[in-house]
């Protein structure tokens, strides 16, 4: 049976030498429960990281620069940075 050796974000930032081309850097977190995919965060980032995922938006952490604007444009306060 193979190993799919699975890591968490913070082990593959550590396997990528810590350069910053993993998920160590603070991003945008959306609430999925509370959601509403009015698509705001969308609309308002810089770097085209919120996506909608079926029934909410997801942020690609990769593409976020933590800038905050979807934050503040959502309506509900479903997007925390961390
Ligand atoms: S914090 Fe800024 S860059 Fe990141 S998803 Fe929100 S608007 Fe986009
Ligand atoms: S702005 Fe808030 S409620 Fe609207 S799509 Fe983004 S995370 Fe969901």
């Amino acid at each position: 049976m193979s190993d799919p050796k699975e890591l968490c974000p913070d082990e593959l930032d550590a396997a990528s030498g810590g350069s910053g081309a993993g998920f160590s850097h603070a991003y945008a977190r959306v609430s999925p429960e509370l959601c509403v995919c009015c698509g705001a965060c969308a609309s308002e980032c810089p770097s085209d990281a919120p996506r909608r995922s079926g029934d909410a938006y997801e942020i690609d952490p990769d593409l976020c620069v933590a800038c905050g604007a979807c934050a503040d444009a959502c309506p509900i306060g479903a997007i925390r940075i961390s």
